[in-house]
């Protein structure tokens, strides 16, 4: 039997490109609070309940009912109705980002099959793809961000972008993809984890799959891994779905709850870290300790005219580099509210060097999450460490 291929709908729909029709943050924030409660009846609880189950009661015929923890919970389903109603689409929750990127490469990308992917996105990404995908003949090519639309992407099956691309924040321009990948017959997937819907909404600039890592802002409090897949293609989502319940990366209802409640003050989050980013990203480019600045929002940024097109906000990450590896060390572990730390996104700020990990860049960059603490008083700890630099 061939294997079946999710497939665009007939007539490859551009209608909305270009289009914008793009629900308002404060509109989808002010629903999310209320999601739940338009549907309770008297005596429900207001907050969800942890549905922990593997076994449904299931007595006689079992079509249309919860079955099996493997293939449904109510709590993901509140979960899934809440990204939903940010994304504007239907959506898929995983146990982490990865879970969500796998999905959406190994129900899409068969044998033979090229595929683009960032040079410099998230290093696992292109790890997945390089241990797993080409041992099974799938042809990986990369580009950088900054230039991924140079060329077109004629002979491939699915291309995939990062942007801002973690951890450089190069910017590539979603809308010009969408369109390049619809005349070359190629599926647009846009991994939107750095800017979560509130920040950037790449199904309305015309991506087949928005692709996330729900540890980062999303959750926001550094205690769960979570990732989603979200298309407004049938034929993509239900091949996900299947895949989750075939493939088995279902996420724990617990986390699931976790991600719900961050969900619930994620704009304001988004909103407070953005806002301090913006305020403090200038500052640090005008300070002597700091060599470069990398920060969609400011105006001499490399991404500044592309992120005002396509980007609600600036985002909450800056990239910084030092005039030294050991100033740029000290920046980050005495600076008491930065917290030495993998991974962005929480509550507090957090700063690491990703050179460590083999990112191509300066030993002297730093990535800083900026959190939710006061601005001011963020500032004024960083500017303490930075004026003895
Ligand atoms: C963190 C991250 C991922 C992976 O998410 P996990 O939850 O760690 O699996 C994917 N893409 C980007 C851009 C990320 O920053």
């Amino acid at each position: 039997m061939p294997p079946e291929r999710p497939s665009r709908p007939a007539g490859h729909d551009n209608s909305r490109i270009g289009i914008r029709v793009t629900k308002k943050n404060q509109e989808i924030a002010a629903g999310l609070a209320h999601l739940r409660g338009h549907g309770l009846d008297k005596g429900d609880a207001v907050a969800l309940p942890i549905t922990l189950a593997s076994m449904y009661h299931l007595p006689g015929d079992p079509a249309g009912f919860n079955q099996y923890g493997r293939f449904s919970n109510p709590t993901w389903e509140a979960v899934e109705a809440a990204f939903a109603h940010m994304e504007d689409a239907p959506v898929v929750i995983f146990p982490s980002g990865m879970a969500a990127i796998a999905a959406a490469l190994y129900t899409t990308l068969i044998t033979g099959d090229r595929v683009l992917i960032p040079s410099d996105g998230y290093y696992t990404t292109r790890m997945l793809a390089e241990r797993f995908l080409l041992p099974m003949g799938v042809t990986i090519d990369t580009r950088p961000t900054s230039g991924f639309c140079d060329e077109d992407f004629e002979g491939y099956a699915l291309v995939f972008v990062e942007t801002p691309s973690n951890p450089g924040l190069d910017i590539c321009d979603i809308e010009k993809a969408a369109v390049q990948a619809r005349r070359a017959g190629a599926l647009l997937v846009v991994d939107n984890t750095t800017m979560t819907p509130y920040g950037q909404r790449p199904l309305d600039l015309g991506a087949d799959m928005v692709v996330a890592a729900d540890t980062k802002a999303p959750n926001g409090h550094s205690d769960v891994l979570f990732g989603h897949v979200a298309s407004r293609n049938e034929s993509i989502l239900s091949a996900i779905r299947d895949w989750r319940k075939l493939a088995g990366a279902i996420p724990g209802p617990f986390e699931s709850w976790l991600v719900l409640r961050g969900l619930e003050t994620l704009e304001l989050r988004f909103d407070r870290m953005c806002g301090t980013a913006a305020l403090i990203a200038p500052r640090l480019a005008g300070h002597k300790a700091v060599r470069a600045v990398r920060f969609p929002g400011l105006p001499d940024d490399p991404a500044h005219n592309l992120a005002q097109t396509q980007m609600q906000r600036s985002g909450f990450l800056i990239g910084l580099t030092f005039k030294t590896e050991t100033a740029t060390e000290a920046f980050i572990n005495e600076t008491p509210y930065i917290q030495p730390a993998t991974s962005f996104g929480g509550v507090h700020t957090s700063a690491e060097r990703r050179a460590r990990w083999g990112d191509a860049v300066s030993p002297a960059f730093v990535r800083l999450s900026v959190g939710c603490e006061p601005a001011e008083e963020l500032w004024s700890a960083m500017q303490r460490v930075l004026d003895g630099l």
